[in-house]
């Protein structure tokens, strides 16, 4: 028997099991720490696809995938204001929490100190940097380096890793750009104002979004005017994530017309999004087959 444990003891010791436990905050990280980890690191995630990453609530067993982790990815710029909580409850002292924010070119960044008693969601600059595919680079940059501190002798095979996923997402953003030639200078209505990286990166305009503000639940007076919008500008679409509530996009689909195209913001938000890939390949699609 004491045989036997010793020979599984080598074995596991030897062999290339995942060495680096992490857990992140979105699925999309968790996408990206694969594509980069792979087989040396074991990876979990927080937020589902199919939910509002700004608005999660933390469960105990959420602090449990934290206690033994070595690191934890978030989005930051107070996407997951939720995280806090989640970090304290772990009890994990000796966790390194990245934010993977850190060298991104952030876009509507207020010069006043924030406040959240506006319900202000986005008061530290708009977090949803990763719809543009450049910055899932960014991301992956950050991520390879956060791994290879954590192992030095998987270094060279993390920067393997990086590379290829950099040249896959190279090849694909020039398909994304031809594709979205067809769109560009469009303008479009959004419903939160998570569109505002991937807008710039394509081209298209933005003529509103159907929340008042970042957070702030569609009201009957925004709607109306966004009706008078939609009219003057002649929108044809408008582009949601699929866990908001589709009723006030209906109400002004049924006054102009105008569609409302649901997509994927996240991975595994719709069952054919498996990547980060994936998930630009779909919101591309639809957008260019819908406006
Ligand atoms: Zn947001």
């Amino acid at each position: 028997m004491k045989k036997i444990i010793l020979i599984l003891l080598i074995a596991i010791a030897s062999s290339n099991y995942a060495n680096i436990k992490v857990v992140a905050s979105t699925t999309v990280i968790y996408d990206l720490v694969k594509e980069i980890g792979k087989d040396k690191v074991s990876v979990d995630f927080i937020a589902r696809g199919d939910q509002d990453p700004h608005f999660v609530e933390v469960l105990p067993s959420y602090m449990l995938k934290l206690r033994n982790a070595d690191i934890f990815f978030r989005i930051g710029m107070g996407l997951e204001m939720w995280s806090g909580q989640l970090i304290d409850g772990s009890r994990n002292s000796s966790l390194k929490v990245i934010d993977l924010s850190t060298d991104i070119d952030k876009k509507e960044v207020p010069n006043y100190k924030p406040d959240a008693s506006y319900g202000d969601v986005h008061p530290f600059g708009n977090p949803h940097y990763w719809l543009d595919p450049e910055n899932a680079k960014v991301m992956a940059k950050e991520i390879y380096e956060a791994l290879a501190s954590e192992s030095h002798q998987d270094e060279a095979y993390f920067k393997k890793n990086l590379d290829e996923f950099n040249s896959r997402v190279d090849t694909k953003m020039q398909e994304w750009t031809n594709s979205m030639q067809k769109v560009k200078g469009k303008s479009l209505l959004f419903f939160h104002a998570s569109w505002v990286y991937f807008a710039e990166r394509f081209g298209l305009k933005t003529a509103g979004f159907v929340e008042p503000k970042p957070g702030i639940a569609p009201s009957p007076s925004h709607n109306a005017e966004l009706v008078q919008i939609i009219k003057s500008k002649n929108i044809k679409t408008i582009v949601m994530e699929n866990f908001y509530s589709d009723s006030a996009p209906n109400q002004l689909s049924q006054l102009t017309g105008v569609k409302v195209v649901k997509v994927a913001t996240a991975v595994y938000g719709l069952k054919s999004v498996n990547s980060y890939i994936d998930m630009i390949d779909y919101i591309v699609n639809q957008i260019i087959q819908n406006s």
